[in-house]
């Protein structure tokens, strides 16, 4: 009985925001501000760190106040399917990032993408993609939306004719990726907006690659971005997570679908990540200065046939990239003259860089895509694609880019 008082806390529900809230103040502040400051919302115990609010479901003060969180007259939490403090909190803080008016996050990069769709497509839609999308973003348009009715034309991503010539009567949603992985092609975002507004259809952003730091799509004209949180924005390879940024209108229907089928981010994951929002762009400067020296130094290098990296000159794209990012990003790919052979040695010949197919960490990584990432596709469709056997990716992380060299030129001297 002593403890009633601290039984029964002030109720918090003044502190909390809405999961889609806008952000009319916030957006005032410098998006370096905004990294860290964004989304902060105390409690009575005024704690300066971000708190995790590691609770599945939220109490009420009365029956009545039940049935209003129910039933949607009163804001605030109910169920942690449908939000949670700490979620709320990370979706704020990438809403500011990305310029967007809302953001709903999820389980994973890929959950992001299959909420977008069935909050925005019916059977019988149609959807325009770039060619070259991250593998199972094509196995989900490709294959388990068409079992559902919804096709997908996939089209050369750098050709702008591919994305008119594809329209269709019901084409509701363009889906890019830019810059591709693994060749860094570059996708015209306002070019590709302009056409799929004139068709009547939403364009979204797959902004994995280059983050709000270095690419901001929705100020190119895009509606929607979706992210694979999993990557940069944890940024040390700890979680999975993804986000569906852009207009109240999208997100408010993507979080119906979400608070029905349940694809929800974890407050513990989303707590990783909005503290990995706070070191974003200084990480994203340094691994792209670091992973721009080293597509120079491959450039000069014996046996090394064509760097591909948005930051060079020689990228057929390199205007258009500087144009629609603030830098060439910190992934780059590379042809050895060798074919697979010579990368299989650069590979083997690491001690450093880690052999593993993820990206967006702080740690460097290798990987050889025609037989790991694009492995399972036909020979044919993977040289259509441009995926050589002698080609190799690398997403450079924060180690020190001499000791990365050096790594690297062990096993191009073989
Ligand atoms: C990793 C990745 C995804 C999928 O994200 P998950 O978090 O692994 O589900 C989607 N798009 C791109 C570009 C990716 O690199």
């Amino acid at each position: 009985m002593a403890n009633a008082e601290v039984r029964c806390p002030p109720s918090i529900k003044t502190l909390i925001p809405t999961t889609t809230m806008t952000l009319p103040d916030e957006q005032a502040f410098r998006p370096d501000t905004l990294a860290v400051r964004a989304g902060t919302e105390r409690t009575q115990f005024g704690e300066h760190g971000e708190a995790m609010y590691l609770t599945s479901s939220f109490v009420f003060d009365s029956a009545a106040q039940a049935a209003a969180r129910f039933s949607g007259a009163e804001e605030g939490y109910v169920y942690a399917r449908f939000s949670n403090p700490t979620v709320s909190a990370m979706q704020t803080r990438l809403a500011a990032l990305e310029g967007a008016q809302a953001c709903v996050a999820t389980a994973s990069g890929m959950s992001a993408i299959l909420s977008l769709a069935m909050a925005t497509l019916q059977a019988g839609d149609h959807i325009v993609a770039s060619n070259g999308l991250f593998g199972a973003t094509q196995q989900l348009f490709g294959g388990i939306l068409a079992k559902f009715g919804i096709e997908t034309s996939f089209v050369p991503a750098t050709e702008l004719d591919a994305y008119r010539d594809a329209l269709r009567p019901r084409t509701k949603l363009f889906f890019i990726e830019t810059p591709s992985n693994p060749l860094t092609e570059v996708v015209d975002i306002a070019a590709v907006a302009t056409i799929a507004h004139e068709a009547g259809a939403l364009l979204a952003v797959d902004n994995c690659f280059c983050t709000p730091v270095l690419q901001r799509p929705l100020a190119l004209g895009a509606d929607v971005v979706v992210h694979s949180a999993t990557k940069y924005l944890d940024g040390q390879g700890r979680v999975l997570g993804g986000a569906i940024a852009g207009s109240k209108a999208v997100t408010d229907e993507v979080f119906k679908f979400l608070r029905t089928a349940g694809p929800t981010l974890s407050p513990f994951n989303a707590w990783v990540i909005l503290k990995g929002l706070e070191t974003l762009r200084i990480r994203m400067e340094a691994q792209s200065a670091s992973a721009l020296e080293l597509a120079r130094w491959l450039e000069s290098q014996a046996g090394v046939a064509r760097v591909h990296y948005p930051g060079l000159a020689s990228h057929p794209q390199h205007e258009l990239a500087m144009r629609q990012q603030k830098s060439g990003g910190a992934i780059l790919s590379f042809e050895l003259e060798g074919g697979r052979d010579a990368a299989w040695k650069v590979v083997d010949a690491t001690r450093l860089i880690s052999i593993t197919a993820n990206l967006g960490d702080t740690k460097s990584t290798i990987t050889h895509p025609a037989t790991t990432t694009h492995g399972r596709i036909s020979a044919e469709a993977r040289a259509a694609a441009g995926i050589g056997e002698g080609l190799l990716r690398i997403a450079v992380g924060l180690e020190d880019i001499e000791d990365l060299k050096e790594d690297l030129a062990r096993g191009l001297a073989r």
